[in-house]
């Protein structure tokens, strides 16, 4: 068997396009706005980025950038002015921020109802309860993916490897509200190999290459891999064996190609609903 590859370019340009004929639609503009505390390369790549997508779907799209020795007050009166501001219906921290900066405090300054990379505790808090609320991107994309080839997974047996606060545990939330069973792995689960072998649902979160081989997979998994690791020829792979575990899955998330392009989709998603619930 060879698995259906699970095209995230095309779905997150589906959600695009959806979100951009809704835009049309409102009385006025949604407002994204990125801060950007110094000068690290890939932040600067991935802020371009964004703001390209959030003009592309109609939306304003405000930049805040910070000197990378920019103090922490300096930051929190950003984030204040922001919050107050009636134009701006979405505020995201471009992380990582600079070492002297501390980025938790700094995160839960922003606005609940801006927090549109749900990080804040309030949303965090939301997502646990099941309440409605801003969901993380990565982890909402992650589960668009799952969905475009199985709609309900109930009582599917889903790992997900990989605990951090801005993948892993927000991952295992989403699908512990579609009902799976859910199993969370880290650097420290023991026979990772053979829970993998459980899995329904398996979705690699780590940032190691190929870590995850082909003979982990059990027979018509749908396997999401979220991993970007940069290869010494400087091209990019994921935590899945990809050629490996196409033989044995239902279907599998390219790297590139896969997880990526939906983080920023969802964040466009996000900023629409904050918008929304603005009005
Ligand atoms: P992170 O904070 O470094 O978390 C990595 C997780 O992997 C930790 O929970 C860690 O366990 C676990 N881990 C490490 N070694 C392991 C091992 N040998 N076996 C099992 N688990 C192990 O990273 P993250 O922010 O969640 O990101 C993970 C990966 O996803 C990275 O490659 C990142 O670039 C990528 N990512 C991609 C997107 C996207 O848009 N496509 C977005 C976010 C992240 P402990 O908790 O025990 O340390």
């Amino acid at each position: 068997m060879t698995a259906q590859r699970i095209d995230g370019r095309k779905i997150a340009a589906q959600l695009r396009q959806s979100i951009a004929q809704e835009v049309t639609k409102l009385p006025s503009k949604p407002g994204l706005a990125v801060i950007l505390v110094g000068d690290d390369p890939a932040s600067q790549i991935y802020v371009a980025k964004k703001i390209k997508t959030t003009e592309e779907v109609g939306m304003v799209s405000i930049e805040k950038r910070l000197a990378a020795d920019a103090s922490e007050e300096d930051v929190a009166a950003t984030i204040q002015t922001l919050n107050n501001d009636k134009s701006v219906h979405g505020i995201l921290l471009q992380l990582p921020l600079p070492k002297h900066l501390n980025s938790d405090k700094l995160i839960q300054m922003i606005n609940p109802a801006k927090d549109v990379d749900g990080l804040t505790y309030h949303n965090i808090a939301r997502l646990v309860t099941g309440e409605d609320g801003l969901v993380p991107c990565t982890p909402q994309g992650s589960l668009k993916l799952i969905q475009s080839v199985k709609k309900d997974l109930t009582g599917l047996h889903a790992v997900v490897i990989g605990r951090s606060l801005l993948f892993g545990k927000p991952m295992a939330q989403l699908l512990l509200q579609e009902n799976c069973t859910v199993t969370t792995a880290h650097s420290k689960t023991k026979d990772l190999k053979s829970i993998c072998q459980q899995a329904d649902i398996l979705v690699a979160a780590v940032g190691r290459p190929a870590m995850v081989k082909g003979d982990w997979i059990k027979s018509g998994a749908i396997i999401i891999d979220v991993g970007i690791n940069r290869l010494n020829d400087n091209s990019i792979c994921g935590d899945v064996d990809f050629e490996a575990a196409k033989e044995t899955a239902l279907a599998i998330t390219p790297v590139p190609g896969g997880v990526g392009p939906m983080t920023i989709a969802c964040l466009l998603a996000n900023t629409l609903k904050a918008y929304k619930n603005s009005l």
